[in-house]
């Protein structure tokens, strides 16, 4: 086999697990064995540069930073679309169409209307080219770079389909992945996202598409869009799309009635919470692309779909308590406790309050009958209270002034929407929670040891902080429930080898408030040690580049803090690393301080990924686009000649591989 067969094997192969996984739901290999042969392509395309391809699975991952949004205007206007409420409305629609038509013989699909972000991606040869946002309708914003991470998107199309087209459809959130966000935002002390609608738009406009691939992002297709007329009706073209691999669900139905559309809407109205991402209705599409055709578009809207939008399911019921959940940052959230009542095929016990704010605002008080409202979502809300049937005898709620878990007085700063418990040390919640968010993943990734018995843990009196892990020993443990000598053994195994843990991970798995993993990473590089970070002033913080106010108040609060001080000497003392390590310190300096690099083309001696790490490391900034600003330009092979007369229209130094390679040594 040829280097470039390999690689195509390669790539193949990693596309069909890709597609097996995020399309089918079905995985054909471990995630192990995936990365493996991830990794070993990503060096045969390191060492054989000339076989970059943007379309390659290895480049999935992003890394790409994007400063500013290119605008460009649709070939094809993306429409919005018609909204009905009732039955009535649809047979108005589909008189409008009948008479415009001249036959009622017409054929329906129904679609059901996902909650997210519009996208149309243009595919040139089988190629995926680029993604374009909704916008106005007539451009968008050009998010390529962003959409390649979301693998079910498919980025090149093996079989035939039609020749160059547009598949447009919507970049949605499911909601577990969601709710593991917002876990997660919860554990670094920040505030959680609203929905999952606008967690997905706003993804897309990130600057850094490697944080896009972080986020579990899925893309639902419902129209292709071709000049060619290989298929005869809407149907079809999406049956054919989902053949050559997008993810075009199996939810659509074809129908020949406005009966069999209610059908379809009352099969949906109460299965609609089942599904694993959010919709807020269906959309009723004429089926035949010729009378789609005919009927052509309003100002606003095609005249051959219309929406129709599910009614939110209310209920009312009896409040019967207000309790108060404390969250790992010691956030405190009144959670409603309901007389049972069924919505929506679900029996609802519980509703989320919020804050007291919300509580102050509906004037919501114990024994009240209340509105609970379940829209897309799948924590029913209240949404106001029946005035009519409150007692007289009713007060005023006043808000928990203490800690239900610890019983300190709670406090609410200027400007927070919440109330926090402050015990930091003492709240039982907050210190699990806190043991939980060190041990995880993305943090010191402890092996054998999970979230529950971290719990156990600490009610056994065996730990009280995470630096207490590295104290436990095998038979402490083995007697703790469900624990036997193998998964003792493994979990001591996992703490004592995150001591190789880099520093940076270790200052995301502290949990200071605000200090996420992007955060620390940038902290770990500009201080390079625990010491010079705790040591450094307001002043100090906030001069470094992207930390703000917030930041540095937090961190020079964690730093005062004797219990901080004392958990970090003992982590020190067990050998955790609490500063960068000479091999990394090795290849980083400042010599590229204040100056900005703009990489294009293709390299020889070190991969795009690595150069870009090199300018970092020294202190540089890489841009992706040329302006005024850039210093210089790192060229390789085929730069793109737009960028060059860019370049040379500003004077901007160009400077070679090599050339670069020398500024560094
Ligand atoms: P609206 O934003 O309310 O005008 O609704 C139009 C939007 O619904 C479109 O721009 C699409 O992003 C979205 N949509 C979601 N599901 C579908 C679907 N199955 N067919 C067409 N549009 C859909
Ligand atoms: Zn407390």
């Amino acid at each position: 086999m040829t280097i470039q067969q390999k690689i195509q094997t390669l790539r193949d192969e990693l596309n069909k697990h890709n597609y097996n996984y995020y399309v089918l739901d079905n995985a054909t290999i471990s995630d192990f064995d995936f990365d493996i042969k991830l990794k070993a392509l990503e060096k045969l395309e390191t060492e054989n540069p000339a076989f970059f391809d943007v379309n390659s699975p290895t480049q999935r991952v992003g890394g790409t930073v994007t400063k500013n949004f290119e605008t460009i205007t649709h070939k094809n206007r993306m429409y919005s679309l018609d909204n009905s409420y009732s039955k009535e409305d649809l047979l108005n629609w589909e008189k409008r169409v009948h008479k415009i038509l001249g036959t009622t013989e017409t054929q329906y699909t129904c679609e059901l209307k996902f909650d997210g972000a519009s996208i149309n991606l243009t595919y040139e040869n089988g190629q995926f080219q680029k993604a374009v946002t909704r916008g106005d309708g007539f451009q968008g914003d050009e998010v390529t770079n962003n959409i390649r991470t979301i693998k079910s998107i498919p980025l090149h199309i093996k079989s035939d389909f039609v020749g160059n087209f547009e598949m447009r459809g919507e970049i949605i959130l499911p909601i577990v992945g969601f709710n593991k966000m917002n876990e997660e935002r919860l554990a670094n002390g920040e505030e959680e996202y609203r929905n999952p609608r606008n967690t997905a738009s706003g993804s897309l406009k990130l600057q850094d598409s490697a944080e896009v691939a972080k986020r579990p992002l899925d893309c639902l297709l419902y129209q292709v869009v071709t000049s060619e007329r290989k298929y005869k009706t809407h149907f079809e073209s999406l049956e054919n799309a989902r053949k050559v691999g997008f993810k075009v669900p199996k939810t659509i139905a074809l129908v020949n009635s406005i009966d069999e559309v209610f059908d379809f809407v009352n099969q949906w109205d109460a299965k609609r919470f089942d599904l694993p991402y959010e919709t807020d209705g269906i959309v009723i599409k004429v089926n035949n692309l010729q009378q789609q055709e005919e009927l052509g578009y309003t100002s606003k809207y095609p005249r051959w779909a219309i929406a129709y939008k599910f009614k939110a399911v209310q209920v009312s019921t009896v409040l019967n308590k207000i309790s108060y959940q404390v969250g790992r940052t010691g956030a405190i959230t009144p959670v409603a406790n309901l007389e049972p009542v069924q919505l929506a095929g679900t029996t609802v016990k519980r509703a989320s309050l919020h804050n007291a704010d919300q509580i102050e605002k509906l004037d919501i008080r114990i024994n009240d009958t209340v509105f609970v409202e379940k829209g897309g979502e799948i924590i029913p809300k209240i949404i106001a209270v029946d005035f009519t049937k409150r007692h007289d005898s009713s007060l005023p709620t006043i808000y928990a002034t203490h800690c239900p878990e610890c019983n300190t007085e709670l406090v609410r700063k200027e400007g927070d929407a919440k109330h926090y418990c402050p015990n930091e040390f003492g709240c039982p919640p907050q210190i699990t929670g806190r043991i939980q968010h060190f041990i995880s993943r993305k943090a010191m990734d402890i092996d054998g040891l999970g979230g529950e018995t971290v719990d156990l843990l600490r009610k056994e009196g065996l730990i009280q902080n995470y630096a207490d892990l590295y104290d436990l020993k095998v038979e402490q443990v083995i007697p703790l429930e469900r624990m036997a000598e193998k998964s003792a053994q493994n979990m001591i195994n996992g703490i004592e080898k995150s001591k190789n843990i880099p520093f940076e991970k270790v200052l995301f798995a502290l949990g200071i408030r605000f200090v996420g993993e992007t955060v620390a990473k940038k902290l770990a590089k500009h201080f390079k040690s625990i010491d010079n970070l705790m040591t450094a002033s307001f002043d100090e913080l906030v001069n470094v580049d992207e930390i703000g106010d917030r930041i540095a108040q937090s961190i020079v609060d964690f730093s005062n803090d004797l219990n901080n001080i004392q958990l970090i000497n003992k982590l020190k003392v067990v050998g955790i690393q609490l500063s960068v390590s000479a091999e990394s310190l090795e290849n980083q300096s400042e010599k590229l301080k204040g100056q900005i690099f703009v990489v294009s083309g293709v390299f020889h001696q070190m991969s795009r990924n690595d150069l870009k790490k090199a300018i970092e490391d020294n202190g540089g900034k890489v841009s992706s686009s040329i302006s005024k600003k850039t210093n210089f330009i790192v060229a390789g092979d085929n730069m793109g000649p737009s960028k060059l007369v860019k370049a040379e229209s500003l004077g901007i130094t160009i400077i070679s591989e090599n050339d670069f390679i020398d500024k560094i040594r």
